[in-house]
């Protein structure tokens, strides 16, 4: 059972207009504050299923782009908080913890998958456990930095998490994370291809007017708030990557099947009838350009062309359209809100 949820979280208002659909799934985009979201959102059943079957993290490009990140992230967060204690939520296999740990802060990490926290446990030797924000926030815990690398968007309930990121940290701390940016460049360009529209792993696709409503209406001010290229494999890759695909498609399509289309859907009807609500297809994970050498030489190449258009691609992210946003914001005592 899929539970209906049209009320914005943001700013309560009811929504309906399909603003982007993709694999079956539909995104309807608030029309007072830009928030866009999964209508109707998965049970908490059938994300459990698709995190336990079709979603996964690839290890080594995991580690290799955090660990790239991991300095500038802590030099971002020294600008605002001095070294203490640091909550890392959704930390996977900890190596933003581990890059913390041995900068000096104590740390804790909250990670869902199994895998993920064993390496961080046994491995890195990291705190990193299984409970829920709100369990977490009962035992009296406060840290001075809580951070979220893409995983607002992902959350059944961002409003409850930021109330509770809230309560865990100490006055003054910060939070802070990255989300994709809706209102970016590249969503305009690529609409439902643009890496991003990931149903149903993102439930929540953020923009700066969005993000600024939910964080200020949770009692953050917002100290940081910039657009970037982050995680994003860049435009001109998912351009080629998307182009290629269709021709691979064009080049392998079986005309013969055309004739047996009939048969074709009957055995799809009985197998939705056989496997119910779950047997709609999840979104599969794109391949990871680490994956084949055809996709290292094309992430090679556009990332020659990226650099020599860098200076184009500054003043997109000026222009707050770049595909990521980071924000760094300071929780407010009550009576400043
Ligand atoms: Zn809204």
């Amino acid at each position: 059972m899929e539970e209906d949820k049209n009320l914005c979280i943001v700013c309560g208002q009811p929504s309906n207009e399909i603003y982007i659909c993709r694999d079956r799934y539909n995104y309807v985009r608030c029309r007072y504050c830009g928030l866009v979201y999964l209508s109707p959102q998965p049970s908490q059943k059938a994300l459990r299923n698709f995190y336990n079957t079709a979603y996964q993290v690839d290890f080594l490009r995991y580690k290799k782009s955090i660990l790239k990140k991991a300095e500038r992230f802590l030099k971002e967060i020294s600008k605002f908080a001095r070294t203490g204690s640091l909550l890392e939520l959704g930390c996977s296999y900890g190596f933003f913890l581990k890059k913390t740990e041995e900068n000096g802060w104590t740390v804790k990490g909250l990670e869902w998958s199994g895998e993920a926290r064993d390496y961080a446990v046994h491995k890195l030797r990291l705190d990193v456990s299984a409970e829920s924000l709100l369990e977490l926030t009962l035992t009296q815990r406060k840290f001075d930095v809580v951070t979220a690398w893409h995983v607002l968007e992902h959350l059944a309930d961002p409003q409850e998490e930021l109330v509770n990121t809230r309560k865990i940290l100490n006055p003054k701390g910060i939070f802070t994370f990255t989300t994709p940016n809706i209102d970016s460049l590249q969503f305009r360009l690529l609409g439902n291809k643009w890496e991003w529209i990931s149903p149903p792993a993102h439930l929540y696709m953020f923009g700066l007017s969005s993000i600024s409503h939910l964080l200020e209406k949770n009692g953050f001010e917002i100290l940081k708030l910039e657009t970037r290229r982050g995680d994003s494999k860049g435009l001109i890759f998912q351009y080629i990557q998307w182009l290629l695909k269709m021709i691979y498609l064009i080049l392998t399509f079986p005309f013969g099947e055309i004739f047996k289309k009939s048969r074709l859907e009957e055995c799809k009807i009985l197998n939705d009838e056989k496997h119910g609500a779950n047997a709609r297809k999840p979104s599969q994970p794109v391949k990871y350009v680490y994956q084949t050498v055809g996709e290292r030489v094309l992430y090679f190449l556009t990332e020659v062309i990226s650099t020599l258009i860098y200076p184009l691609r500054k003043i997109i992210y000026k222009n707050n359209l770049g595909p990521e946003i980071l924000v760094i914001a300071r929780k407010v005592e009550k009576n400043s809100i």
